[in-house]
């Protein structure tokens, strides 16, 4: 079965110095690119918002970052300014093996809305045409890894087992914004059937 590696958001705004940075987030680049080569697929998503999105604190008056709100009908905690498009913070990190990654699905364009998976916007409305994109060409096994474990990175795997993909998360190279919350999430996911791996071996190693 062919596989696919896909890398959530290692994007400067969330390392370590950017501005909505996940603790350790660096330390998933080096750990992707020792991997990226065991793959037949390596995609990316990429946070890309307009400065006017509604999850920013700051188009929001007297609310400050990490307030809660509501957004068109949705509970929606409110973020620091992050990933604004061409922006530096939006872009992947310069260490990441980039070269690798066959296609980058972008998310968070429309400012009504959130989009914290790499599959739907936070309310289900819209596709971005990643999961058309795996079956277009006959994948079902995925292995995830990224930034942040307890957001995107669970929003993502969520949305790929309900449409009906193998999960794996490849534990080494992803990070998350909140330990606790994280436990508790994989617990829900594996509960849910994804696969969580310490170690990755090469193409044909890759555990099933
Ligand atoms: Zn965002």
């Amino acid at each position: 079965m062919k596989t696919c590696l896909i890398i959530i958001d290692v994007q400067n705004d969330f390392i370590p110095g950017g501005a909505l940075p996940v603790p350790e987030g660096n330390e998933v680049i080096a750990e992707i690119n020792a991997v990226v080569g065991y793959f037949d697929y390596v995609v990316a998503t990429q946070d890309w918002h307009p400065p006017d999105h509604g999850s920013f604190a700051s188009n929001h008056e007297g609310k400050i970052p990490f307030d809660q709100t509501i957004l068109n009908g949705l509970n929606q905690t409110l973020w620091p300014d992050h990933c604004i498009q061409g922006t530096r913070g939006a872009e992947f990190h310069s260490e990441l093996d980039t070269n690798a990654i066959q296609a980058v699905f972008r998310k968070g364009m429309d400012p009504t809305v959130d989009s914290y998976s790499g599959f739907y916007d936070n309310g289900h409305r819209h596709q971005t045409g990643l999961a058309g994109f795996l079956r277009g060409l006959d994948i079902w096994r995925l292995f995830f890894c990224g930034l942040a474990g307890d957001y995107c990175v669970n929003y993502s795997v969520k949305d790929a087992l309900d449409e009906g993909f193998q999960c794996h998360l490849y534990m080494p190279a992803i990070r998350p914004i909140s330990q606790d919350s994280y436990r508790e999430i994989l617990k829900e996911l594996t509960t849910r059937g994804a696969i969580l791996h310490d170690e990755l071996t090469a193409p044909a190693g890759i555990p099933s």
